[in-house]
Order: C-alpha cells, then sequence, then structure tokens
C-alpha cells in the first residue's frame, strides 16, 4: 500500500497507545515491541500451535494403512473405516466445545467410485455468536495409483498408459497408501487448528466449521455433495480455507523451501476467492512475519485440483494452501510417507490459517456491495468525475476502510479509515480508471475481508440480420 490516510479515527485506545510505543522505541526494541495490529488473542492461538501434535495426530493417521475410500470399512485397526472412527473420536477428546460428528452419504457408483460407498465426511463446528461461517479443510482419504505421473488425467500420455488406474479391473483399494502428505499433512492440520480454536476460550462472532473429507482422491466427492447440501440450505459460507499438500519442504528438484506457502485463489480479480487471499497475506505478515504467503492468481496447480473447488462451483470464496516446493515422486504412490514430513513447516503453515481464520472470525461480514437486485453500488456522483461508494452496513462495524487500486494492478494501493456510515465519496477519482473496495471493521479493530467494486461483464446480444 503506498499510503494510508486516516480520518475520524476509530481505533481503539489499546491500539493508540500501542502506536505510540511503537514510535518512540528505538530501532533495536522493535522486535520485542507489540505489532501495532495485532491483537493478543490472536497471537495466543498461533502460538498454541504444536508441531509435537501435528506429529503424533499424523503418526496415528498412517498407522491405518490405507484411508483410500473404498477401503476397509469394518476393521478396527486398517482401511477407511477405523481412520474415520479414531479423527471423529480424536477431535471429540480434544476439546469438549466442539460439536463433531459424521457428515454422512451414500454414493452410487460412478467414474472412480467404483461399487456404491458409505461415505463420511468429519465435521467438527465450534458455534460463534453468529450463523456465519468459516471452513477449515483438508482431505484424509488417500490413494496409491503406483506414483503421480502413472495416471494423472492431466499428463499427456495417461491414456496411452493405460488410462486411469483408479478404475481398472484388479484395482486394490486396500493397498498400503499412507498418505502422510497428501493428505495427512491437510488432516492433521485441521484437526489441530480445531483444537486450538476451541480451547482458545474466545468467542468468535462466525461458528467455525472444521472438515475433514472423504472422497476427494475419487473426484472432491465428499466435499462436492457437502456444498451443494449448504448450497440448497442457504447456509451463510463466508471462507474456506482449504488444505492439500502442506507438509514437505524439500521439492524433488531437490530445493528446500520451508519459508513460504503457496494460495491459490480463482478469479477475476476482485472475486471474494482473491479477497481471502489477500486477507490471509496481510494477517500472515502480522502474526507469522517469518513465514511468505505468495498468492497465485488460479484456481489451483496446473491441471489438479482440490475440494475448494467443490465450493467454488457452489459460489462460495474458497482457496486452497499448497507447499512450496512439491515432490511429486512422493504423492498418489508407497513413497508419500511420514518421513517425508517437514513437521517446522507444517506447524509454520497451520499458523498462517490460524491467522486469517481467527482474524475474520473476530471481524464483522464484509460489507455488501450490491443491491438486493445485484446491481451496483458505485457511482459518478456528484460531479461526474467522482467515485461514490455506497454498501450495506455490516452488522458489528463501527467504521469502515476503503481501497483503491489502478485497474491493472492486483494489490490495492490506497486506502482510507472512515466512520461508521455506508456511503463516501473520492473527488476527482474516475471510476473507469480505477478499482474500488470497502471492509468493515469491529469496536476491537478487527478488520473484514475487502468486498471490490466489479465492473459486471456485458452480456452478449445477437443481432437479426436482413435475410
Ligand atoms: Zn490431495
Amino acid at each position: 500500500m503506498r499510503s494510508t490516510r486516516s480520518i475520524g479515527s476509530v481505533q481503539s485506545i489499546a491500539f493508540r497507545l500501542a502506536m505510540a510505543a511503537w514510535l518512540v522505541l528505538p530501532p533495536a526494541a522493535w522486535a520485542q515491541a507489540p505489532r501495532p495490529d495485532a491483537d493478543p488473542r490472536i497471537e495466543k492461538i498461533v502460538a498454541s500451535i504444536s508441531e509435537a501434535r501435528l506429529k503424533s495426530l499424523l503418526e496415528k493417521l498412517v498407522s491405518f494403512g490405507t484411508r483410500n475410500t473404498l477401503s476397509d470399512q469394518t476393521s478396527p485397526t486398517k482401511g477407511i473405516g477405523a481412520a474415520r472412527n479414531w479423527i471423529l473420536e480424536e477431535m471429540r477428546r480434544s476439546s469438549e466445545h466442539l460439536r463433531v460428528n459424521f457428515d454422512t452419504h451414500q454414493i452410487a457408483p460412478q467414474g472412480r467410485i467404483t461399487s456404491a460407498v458409505d461415505l463420511r465426511n468429519v465435521v467438527a463446528i465450534l458455534p460463534g455468536k453468529s450463523p456465519r461461517r468459516i471452513y477449515v479443510s483438508g482431505h484424509y482419504d488417500t490413494v496409491n495409483i503406483g506414483g503421480q505421473n502413472v495416471s494423472n488425467s492431466a499428463t499427456p500420455g495417461a491414456a496411452a498408459a493405460g488410462g486411469d488406474r483408479q478404475t481398472r479391473p484388479g484395482f486394490d483399494p486396500n493397498v498400503e497408501a499412507n498418505g502422510a502428505n497428501d493428505d495427512g499433512s491437510g488432516t492433521v492440520l485441521t484437526m489441530e487448528l480445531a483444537r486450538a480454536f476451541a480451547e482458545s476460550g474466545v468467542q468468535f462472532d462466525a461458528t467455525l466449521v472444521f472438515v475433514t473429507w472423504a472422497g476427494e482422491e475419487q473426484g472432491l466427492v465428499g466435499s462436492n455433495v457437502h456444498a451443494e447440501d449448504l448450497k440448497k440450505a442457504n447456509v451463510p459460507v463466508e471462507a474456506v480455507f482449504n488444505n492439500d499438500i502442506v507438509g514437505n519442504s524439500l521439492g524433488g528438484n531437490g530445493i528446500r523451501d520451508a519459508e513460504s506457502i503457496k494460495v491459490y485463489a480463482i478469479g477475476p480479480e476482485d472475486s471474494p476467492a482473491r479477497s481471502l487471499a489477500r486477507h490471509i497475506r496481510k494477517t500472515a505478515g502480522v502474526y507469522v512475519p517469518s513465514h511468505r504467503v505468495r498468492l497465485m492468481a488460479r484456481e489451483d496447480r496446473f491441471g489438479r485440483g482440490s475440494d475448494q473447488s467443490s465450493f467454488s462451483q457452489n459460489g462460495f470464496p474458497a482457496v486452497v494452501f499448497r507447499e512450496a516446493n512439491e515432490n511429486f515422486e512422493r504423492q498418489h504412490g508407497e513413497n508419500d510417507k511420514i518421513d517425508g514430513v517437514d513437521f517446522g513447516y507444517l506447524a509454520q503453515n497451520a499458523r498462517v490459517n490460524a491467522a486469517g481464520v481467527a482474524t475474520l472470525a473476530l471481524a464483522p461480514p464484509a460489507p455488501k456491495v450490491t443491491t438486493d437486485r445485484g446491481g451496483n453500488m458505485l457511482s459518478r456522483d456528484p460531479s461526474g468525475y467522482d467515485a461514490t461508494m455506497r454498501w450495506n452496513a455490516s452488522p458489528g462495524a463501527v467504521a469502515y476502510r476503503i481501497y483503491w487500486r489502478d485497474t491493472w494492478t492486483n494489490d490495492w494501493e490506497h486506502s482510507q479509515t472512515i466512520g461508521n456510515v455506508t456511503q463516501f465519496t473520492l473527488k476527482n477519482l474516475n471510476i473507469d480508471d480505477f478499482v474500488f473496495g470497502v471492509s468493515a471493521i469491529s469496536a476491537d479493530g478487527q478488520e473484514s475481508m475487502v468486498s471490490g467494486y466489479v465492473s459486471p461483464v456485458r452480456a452478449g446480444t445477437t443481432i437479426k440480420r436482413q435475410q
């Protein structure tokens, strides 16, 4: 951001004191000084993420041998049935504040689901003051198709090599598939965040939902039916933090990167998913400053996907976290073992998630910047060459912050904090030349995601020609 102007102060006294301390301290003391934007409640949650617990959870998770969606459901020690029972019980044990249940679906044979299956996502809910929901997720199912590159549909020549392994006669879903990193890493990250948030003692405004999905490896099956049910029931899902392959720091190319994490967000530029991604990078900068968030202006990696797409397809803002440098040789095969997981790195990625989730869960919802009929709330009033933004009041907001930037730029360049109003005019800023947005701020200084004013895509018309 190049400029930050502040008029009509809305900052709390604590914030002003922190800011004052910040300004008078000598440079050497800066590292120990409270960061002006940091909330001690969130710092505590971030600090409570345990590397040791992530490790012990994953050690147990891989002990089930395979968690293939079509594997054994009756053995008490092996296969997906034993694994999901343990995830459910472990999340119940981790906090009495969590409501933990199976989200069960009977899935008919189709595609890679080669026989009818009882599919169960494991869902842990931490009720908030409001019904608006924020999701954290990873998929607990695994697959062994003999290595990533054998039958990846995005790989040229896959068909020639024998097509999709999972649909071939004789494919054995009970063969060992540890899935330590894909996606044991995202599974234990989700479980650890559930514990950290539920045991924090903080009362959040948003309801937090921690889910481990099944059926991801057969085509996002578990998340697909879950997101479809949410849409049908009109459940307000404001953000989805999906984590898939987030625990390995040593790439197959020999390069180690334990200092950054990628966040993929589907467009267009000012989609809610992109806004969520920017929010995650901003809060990571405050609470996990040693870890770099690399934003990716894509739905996911090239030709590959995960459960966030089930949410995007149903109209919910969703992103996916991916480790900085993957080892493709250790995916979808017998090499995806626990020795390939860097728990210090996984813990940092969990902390980045935690910072983004906690800030959003304490902040008001992002302002709605369209009318009930979907109309635009940005206009040229009053001169014709000014920018007037209007928005719907956000419950719990005591102030708003407006943002603007050049249209050919991805990141907000300017912002201004304003009072508790639902309209603001920037003089002499032509709405043709800039992108505008607005966020909502709570009494304790927590800021929502930024809602962007998106220029609608013009519908095409078919011109009748004279015959
Ligand atoms: Zn995966």
